[in-house]
C-alpha cells in the first residue's frame, strides 16, 4: 500500500493545485539526492511543515513555532501523512474548504543527510539525527519522539538543534521570513493567488505587513 494513501484521501485534487503525486518507485529514481524542504503555512493555524525525502516520499512534521537555531529549546513537531516528492515545490494558496485552506510558502530547501545508518530504524526507536544543507538551515539536528497528549499522544517529536557553528541565539523565522524560491512572503503569496491577504499577513514578521 501507498504511504500517499492518507494524503491523498484528505485533498480534491480537482479544486486544491497540490499535487497527487507520482508512484513513489518512479520519483525515486529520479533524485538520487535527498531532500529536505520547509514550508510555511498558514492555515487554520500558522505552521512550519518540515519535511525529509525518504524511500521516495517526504516525512513530514508540523512544526507550530518553527525551526529553532537555539540548541536549548526545543521545538514541537507532530508528525503528519507522508507527502509525494514534487509537494517540496509546492508554494500557493490551498483553496477555502479544502484540507489546509491558506498560503503555503518555500521557507526553506536543500539536501539532507542522516548520521545514522538505518532511518527506518531510527524513526522506529524514535531519535533521528541528520545534518541539513538548505539555504536557511545547516548543520546537525535531531527528531526525538517525545510523550504527546491526546490525538497527538503517538506522533508527538521535538526538533532540536545540536550545537555547532550553525546554532544560534538568533530567530530565523524572524529573520528571514521570505520564500527561498521567490522573494515573496505569505501576504505576497495569497495576493497573487486567491484568498484572505488580511489573514496570510498576520503569519508575516509585523516589520513585512503592507
Ligand atoms: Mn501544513
Amino acid at each position: 500500500m501507498s504511504s500517499l494513501k492518507e494524503y491523498r484521501e484528505k485533498r480534491d485534487f480537482r479544486v486544491s493545485p497540490e499535487l497527487a503525486g507520482l508512484a513513489s518507485k518512479e520519483q525515486s529514481k529520479r533524485s538520487p539526492s535527498r531532500i529536505y524542504v520547509v514550508q510555511k503555512h498558514q492555515a487554520s493555524r500558522l505552521h512550519y511543515d518540515f519535511r525529509l525525502e525518504h524511500n521516495g516520499v517526504l516525512l513530514s512534521w508540523a512544526v507550530p513555532k518553527g525551526p529553532s537555531l537555539d540548541p536549548s529549546v526545543k521545538r514541537l513537531a507532530i508528525q503528519v501523512e507522508d507527502h509525494p516528492l514534487e509537494y517540496a515545490q509546492f508554494e500557493g494558496v490551498i483553496p477555502d474548504g479544502q484540507y489546509g485552506a491558506g498560503a503555503v510558502m518555500v521557507w526553506d530547501i536543500g539536501t539532507w543527510r542522516p548520521e545514522q545508518d538505518d532511518v527506518a530504524d531510527a524513526i522506529k526507536k524514535g531519535e533521528l539525527k541528520f545534518t541539513l544543507r538548505g539555504k536557511k538551515l545547516r548543520g546537525s539536528w535531531v527528531l526525538v519522539r517525545t510523550p504527546g497528549y491526546g490525538r497527538n499522544a503517538r506522533n508527538s517529536w521535538l526538533l532540536i538543534k545540536h550545537g555547532d557553528r550553525y546554532a544560534s541565539k538568533r530567530d530565523i523565522t524572524v529573520a528571514q521570513p521570505k520564500s527561498v524560491l521567490t522573494g515573496r512572503v505569505l501576504a505576497d503569496i495569497t495576493r497573487d493567488g486567491s484568498g484572505d491577504v488580511t489573514k496570510a499577513a498576520t503569519g508575516d514578521p509585523p516589520h513585512r505587513h503592507r
